[in-house]
Order: C-alpha cells, then structure tokens, then sequence
C-alpha cells in the first residue's frame, strides 16, 4: 500500500484570490508533513494559479469534476486534458454530482475511462442515502455503484476509493468508526472477489464530516487509507492539523 492520503475537497468555495490565500497559510505546514499524500480540490478556475503556487511542493493537486467526451460542444465542462495540465489526480463520482447533477453511474463509468486515458489518478466516491442505509441496502447500493463505475475498465491500478455515507457529508454527523470499518470491510471483500490481488491493494479513503476532532480516531483504524475533508479544508489550521494527526497515527501504527 502507498503513503496515506488526505484530500481537501473546496467545492465551490472561494474566488481565486481567496483560493491562493488559502493555499498559502497551509501550503509551508501541509509540505513539511512528511509520509501522506496531500491532495488539494479547488475550484477548477484556480487551479492554473495554485499549480504556480505549489511548484516543487509536496502538496499534489485535483479537480472535483471533468467532462468524458475529449472536446466539443459542452458548455461548461472541462476535460481531462485541460485537467491534467494542472492535475494529477481527479474526484470522480461525488455524491454533489450525483445527486445535483444528475450524474449517472453510467457517466461515472465514462469519466473513469477518460481519466485512465489521460494517466490522471481518479478517487472515485460511493455512498448511500440515510433512507438506504435505514432500509439494509448499503451494501448493495455500494456495490453496485463500485461495479457500474468500473465496469469494462481495462484496469483498475491507480484506482482509489472514496466512501463518503450521503448523510455524514457536510452534516457535522462523521459516521462512527463501527460502521465505517464494517461498510469499508464489505467494500473490500468485494474489491478482492471481482479484481483479486489488484483489488486488495486499491486504497479505500472515508469522508464526511472529517474534522481535528476525529482525524486521530480514523487513522487508528487499519481499514482507512485516507480521508476526504470537506468543509474543514476550507480552515488552514484545521486542515493542517488533522493532517497531521492522520500522519502521525498511520506512522505509529506501522
Ligand atoms: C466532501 O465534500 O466530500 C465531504 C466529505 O464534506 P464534509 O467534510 O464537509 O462532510
């Protein structure tokens, strides 16, 4: 397994000067942490500036969303050309785009075709709805959206994933660490059941309503290789810190 990972998820928050600023109060911190994958998801306009910004840095950089098709008549969209001239990495999937969006597993399935094409490094998000959760259908609602999302995929190196339970994210309600490891250890058996050894090495990240109050709880579990930060990436201090402590809990526990 890789170093773990901790992504800072923007949305769209922040103009592009208030983007760089934030990059700059966490940037010198977050490149000393050493030993975990630093992954920033700003707003795509300021990705191009930020990339300046962290040359030469250990922080790694991403985009929250692109296009499958590679040009054309889509308004609005990016592709992942223009993605991975700032980018190494790509968040595919998020329960935002799903449910905002409209975005079907099908179009998930594209994105992660057009993101092997262009060697960027998709993080691909699953979760459930309360209601799923609350009727016992999370493990098939899981599934399904890993195996429609993956479907016919010439291969699956470099695949993360990312669940991230719909009623944990942006709530301040973090899903206890019982039903993460429980979800995270059905994820995996059927990661190794459809992909075998590849399917056991595929880092599986947890996000929502990750804060400094409960990083150190989720790197103690062996089940998590990395964490999805929403709303606290948006707080230099917060997200240097539970960096931090997510690095120094993954460290110890080796
Ligand atoms: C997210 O947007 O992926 C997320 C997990 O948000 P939050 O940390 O705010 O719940």
């Amino acid at each position: 397994m890789g170093n773990p990972i901790i992504a800072g998820n923007w949305k769209m928050n922040g103009t592009i000067t208030e983007s760089l600023r934030l990059v700059s109060d966490m940037k010198d911190e977050l490149h000393r942490i050493p030993r975990v994958t630093k992954i920033l998801f700003p707003p795509s306009v300021a990705l191009s500036s930020i990339a300046n910004l962290v040359y030469a840095s250990s922080i790694e950089l991403g985009a929250q969303n692109m296009h499958y098709e590679v040009s054309g008549a889509f308004t609005g969209e990016i592709s992942a050309a223009m993605v991975k001239e700032n980018c190494s990495w790509v968040l595919l999937g998020h329960s935002e785009r799903r449910g905002l969006f409209h975005e079907s597993d099908e179009d998930i399935n594209r994105k992660l075709s057009a993101a092997y094409a262009n060697r960027i490094n998709p993080i691909l998000c699953v979760g459930e709805s309360l209601e799923q959760r609350e009727s016992g259908q999370t493990q098939e609602v899981l599934r399904q959206q890993l195996a429609k999302a993956t479907s016919d995929l010439p291969s699956i190196n470099n695949l993360t994933v990312a669940y991230e339970p719909v009623w944990a994210i942006g709530t301040g309600k973090a899903a206890t660490l019982n039903v993460v490891e429980e979800t995270l250890a059905d994820l995996r058996a059927f990661m190794e059941t459809e992909w075998g050894d590849d399917g056991r090495g595929v880092p599986i990240m947890y996000g929502g309503s990750v804060n400094e109050a409960n990083a150190t709880a989720f790197g103690q579990s062996p089940y998590i290789a990395g964490l999805l930060v929403g709303g606290a990436s948006l707080d230099a201090a917060a997200f240097i810190s539970l960096t931090r402590q997510f690095a120094e809990t993954k460290t110890q526990a080796e």
